[in-house]
């Protein structure tokens, strides 16, 4: 008797109970609906519960996700979407009361009012004359299905008429809508930092008809990670200026600077004094302060029509990526918001694309300074700048020769700081420069679920 069949003969009954088991857990599993709300003209009091007892209950202006049983109520006057997943839509209006059970086969009860199912297109024509009661609806577009950390998202909204007022929100940016040229749809730009949390982001957004109904829609978009590079670690000469140097990191010190010549010890020491001399006085902030005025405010004209070009036309070498992490400031190490192009000093800059100049002076930190402004809150700036040629408010047209390269402001060499930035956050360059942004942009309809 062998030992092998002893145990498959003693199992079997117990793989084919645990083979039963996972086979209706799938078929419960996949019995599960899941409901998203996705817009709502009037904020809708939802009742949660969960194995017949109440869970929660609120006020919702956004949406709802899940496999809950929820009561929802709707208030005159109001147009609820919820969606489910793979099974359709259910479409409220007006005053009513229903309750969706995701657990079960026949997953919607309707107390009061009308409510209606819509599984397939036969549905939406045999309640036609419901559906015209819904003043209007929306469809939402992006140029990408998911987000990098430190790119950029452009947003297209197509309603089904005319609009009087369109506002949104991703992530914790507000959006800015502008009015395509065609007239039939509203799109907006958006930067997500190197530094933005990974993860589901929530996109909101609600349009406003002349008599005053409101929409709102939500859906979810991933903002993926994105590796730059790796984390540098602080160079030596950190060590050498810092204030607290511990007993480890002084017998380093001893030891290596032995090694560093005379010139460069020299170098170091007047690298910084500068540095201390443009952080004192609480320069940065006020800096930072006096340009995100700058940034902030949104033109709602597009004023490029061609791709970005890189702005110095001949250079040696990028000195510096976006995204790399270094410690050139006081404090933890901060990743790098632009291209740094290095070439020699007073070598001509020109602009990426047409624009309006709406700074161009002095700065401690980013020393000589050019902003353009590309309307539909994208800006490109310039740092580090030796010379300016060009004013404040005037016009710049695309590879117009705006400035000389230098080494003012916190620089160790002469070298082109370029930055982009979209919805008030610096992007990767890069995505901008290579291809015409805007121009051929695939669309993707955002569905959720
Ligand atoms: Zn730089």
């Amino acid at each position: 008797m062998s030992y092998k069949k002893f145990t498959i003969k003693k199992l079997m009954p117990f793989l084919i109970i645990l083979s039963g088991i996972l086979a209706t857990v799938f078929y419960y599993e996949s019995k599960i609906y899941f409901v998203k709300l996705e817009y709502i003209s009037n904020p809708v009091h939802i009742s949660i519960y969960k194995n017949k007892k109440w869970v929660g209950s609120s006020f919702k202006k956004t949406g709802i996700t899940g496999t809950k049983t929820c009561r929802i109520r709707t208030k005159a006057d109001s147009w609820t979407q919820l969606s489910i997943k793979n099974h359709g839509l259910i479409l409220a209006i007006g005053e009513s009361e229903f309750i969706i059970y995701p657990r079960k086969i026949k997953f919607i009860y309707v107390k009061k009012g009308n409510v209606v199912f819509l599984k397939n297109r036969k549905d939406l024509n045999r309640n036609a004359g419901l559906i015209q009661l819904v003043p209007f609806t929306f469809s939402v577009y992006a140029n990408k299905k998911k987000v990098n950390q430190g790119k950029t998202i452009i947003f297209k909204v197509k309603p089904s008429k005319k609009i009087k007022k369109i506002s949104g929100y991703f992530s914790y940016h507000r959006l800015m809508f502008v009015k395509d040229r065609t007239g039939d749809a509203y799109s907006s730009i958006q930067g997500m930092d190197v530094w933005e949390k990974k993860g589901k982001k929530l996109l909101a957004v609600k349009c406003y008809d002349e008599n005053g109904n409101w929409m709102t829609r939500a859906y979810r978009i991933d903002l993926k990670r994105k590796r730059y590079s790796k984390r540098r670690r602080p160079p030596l000469y950190r060590w050498i200026a810092g204030k607290n140097k511990t007993k480890k990191r002084r017998r380093i010190i001893k030891k290596r600077r032995r090694r560093y010549s005379r010139s460069y010890r020299k170098w170091l020491s007047k690298w910084e004094r500068k540095k201390r001399r443009i952080f004192s006085k609480n320069r940065p902030k006020k800096e930072r302060k006096m340009l995100q005025k700058i940034y902030k405010k949104i033109t709602l004209k597009r004023y490029w029509y061609r791709g970005f070009i890189t702005p110095v036309k001949k250079y040696q070498r990028i000195t510096s990526k976006f995204g790399i992490v270094r410690y050139l400031t006081y404090g933890g190490g901060t990743p790098h918001r632009g291209i740094d192009y290095g070439a020699k000093k007073n070598t001509p800059v020109r602009a990426a694309e047409s624009g309006i100049v709406v700074f161009s002076g002095y700065t401690y930190v980013r020393g000589n300074l050019v902003i353009i402004d590309h309307g539909h809150g994208v800006y490109s700036s310039y740092f580090h700048l030796n010379e300016l040629w060009i004013k404040k408010g005037s016009w710049v047209r695309r590879g117009q020769y705006i400035a000389a390269m230098g080494s003012t402001g916190l620089s160790t060499g002469p070298h082109l700081h370029f930055e982009v930035r979209a919805g008030n956050i610096c992007v990767d360059p890069s995505e901008w420069l290579d291809r015409p942004v805007f121009i051929n942009e695939r669309w993707y309809k955002i569905v959720n679920l």
